[in-house]
């Protein structure tokens, strides 16, 4: 009979220091480590350029206003070569840039250009007068058709508005011109156009005068610089 409760004892007690083990394992229960995004780092913020408004302001440098350069002198350059002044030449032209007048026919031609130096310097206020035929090749010589004279801007600039020229026996289109810096010589010349056929029959055309010409629609439009002495 001892040996019996002896033997519930023991096992008693070896139930007991089982059951010590098995609550240590259960009790404490760590919490599940949860990893949470971290929300900041994973949201990309967009990015936004805002102006700083205490940061100066780019200060846009003013366009420089200059007229088109004469990108055809290289100093020094040469004179514009003269030529005749032909029977046609009326002194005391009008003042006026522009030739045309109501109902005349013929090509509308834009001519533009400067007057400089040898050394590329613009002359101001230099003197143009242009004289020329009509589209048939007549020159108006009682009155002042197709005539005028006018001078440079500050910048060397001159604008001509006039019709091309017509031809007549012996000559291919041509314009007349006396170019004249303040104080200076007259130079007395012509412009010629590119492409007509009659360009190398006529003994006084020189291509060193021919007028850069671009179609502008029904009109033309021509570029010409002269190289003149200033003094
Ligand atoms: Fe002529």
């Amino acid at each position: 009979m001892l040996r019996f409760f002896t033997g519930i004892l023991i096992l008693a007690a070896l139930l007991a220091g089982c059951a010590i083990p098995q609550g240590a394992a259960s009790a404490p229960t760590s919490a599940p480590e949860i990893t949470m995004p971290a929300a900041a780092s994973n949201i990309a913020e967009p990015t936004v350029t805002l102006p700083t408004e205490d940061q100066p302001t780019a200060v846009q440098p003013e366009a420089t206003q200059t007229a088109a350069s004469p990108v055809s002198c290289t100093s020094p350059a040469s004179l514009t070569p003269a030529l005749t002044e032909g029977p046609f030449f009326k002194a005391n032209s009008p003042e006026r840039a522009s030739l045309l007048e109501a109902g005349m026919s013929g090509t509308k031609l834009t001519l533009t250009g400067y007057v400089l130096t040898t050394d590329c310097q613009p002359v101001a206020h230099a003197l143009l007068d242009f004289w020329q035929a009509d589209s048939q090749g007549q020159y108006d010589n009682t009155g002042f058709t197709l005539r005028g004279h006018q001078y440079t801007d500050a910048n060397g600039h001159y604008q001509l508005e006039t019709v091309v020229p017509g031809l007549y026996p012996g000559r291919t289109e041509h314009i007349h011109v006396k170019v004249q810096a303040p104080g200076g010589p007259v130079l007395t010349s012509q412009l010629f156009f590119p492409g007509v056929t009659n360009n190398e029959s006529d003994n006084i055309y020189n291509p060193a005068l021919l007028i850069k010409i671009q179609e502008n629609g029904s009109s033309l439009q021509g570029t010409f610089d002269f190289i003149i002495a200033a003094q």
